[in-house]
């Protein structure tokens, strides 16, 4: 019997294109991105690379791009990094009641730690309303992370209208972006988002592999600490099988 996998949004299988992209890395161009030699030198042009690619598909810089191990790493990275970043000039943050695990989790520990959360409700469409979130803005309001699509429902938020309402009050925006970016138009200028998360599995990249849009000029505190690689904010020898898609 002919078996027929009907579960993307969980996982994808790699692309052929992408596994060609990426074997020279494992045998023969397999320096540390770090490294002046040759080998690292090599290594280092093949992550531009893909830096470039997956700036392009956002529509941002290649310096605003952090490479991750995956959507996980991003959301908790960009959540933890404001919060951390930014609790002198407040304690509360806005997100909805259906993040991803990777999002609701690192709400609940922030909670544990002392800041403030309000989970903003859907329909029955699965969309926030725009006026909770008008209503649930505080002076002390430093995020708001909403998802771009769901993964379960597949709804996709405002982000426009929501990135209006966060730019008037000079709040900062972050959405998780893994199960849209790739499938339909994700600019990070026309949605006016200051941080999003990507993964490469979710569109036929390897697992253990992702990115954050951190725009510039943002200041956040590093999740992993080690070298000054990734321009100091996130350390770790660079992986140049980072290919996001194909
Ligand atoms: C899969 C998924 C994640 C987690 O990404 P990983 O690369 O598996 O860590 C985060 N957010 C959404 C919406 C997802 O579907």
């Amino acid at each position: 019997m002919k078996q027929v996998y009907l579960d993307n949004n969980a996982t994808t299988r790699v692309d052929p294109l992408v596994l060609e992209a990426m074997t020279p890395h494992f045998l023969q161009d397999y320096g540390n991105a770090s490294s002046i030699h040759e080998f690292g030198q090599q290594a280092r042009e093949a992550v531009e690379t893909a830096r470039q690619a997956v700036a392009d598909l956002i529509g941002c810089l290649p310096k605003e791009i952090v490479f991750t191990s995956g959507g996980t790493e991003s959301d908790n990275t960009a959540i933890r990094g404001i919060a951390a970043g930014h609790s002198g000039k407040g304690r509360h943050l806005i997100t909805t009641t259906i993040e991803h695990p990777a999002v609701l989790r690192t709400m609940e520990q922030l909670e544990e730690e002392g800041f403030q959360v309000t989970y903003l409700p859907v329909d029955r469409q699965g969309l926030i309303r725009l006026e909770d979130l008008h209503a649930s803005v505080r002076e002390d309001t430093i995020l708001i992370s909403i998802m771009h699509a769901n993964n379960e429902t597949g709804a996709i938020q405002d982000l426009r209208a929501v990135g209006r309402l966060a730019r008037e009050k000079g709040i900062l925006i972050h959405s998780d972006a893994v199960q849209s970016a790739g499938k339909i138009p994700v600019d990070v200028n026309d949605l006016g988002v200051d941080l999003l998360s990507l993964s490469a599995h979710k569109i036929h990249g390897p697992k253990g592999a992702g990115a954050l849009y951190i725009r510039h000029g943002v200041e956040m505190n590093s999740l992993l600490l080690g070298g000054s690689h990734e321009r100091g904010r996130r350390g770790g020898s660079l992986s140049s099988v980072r290919e996001i898609g194909s």
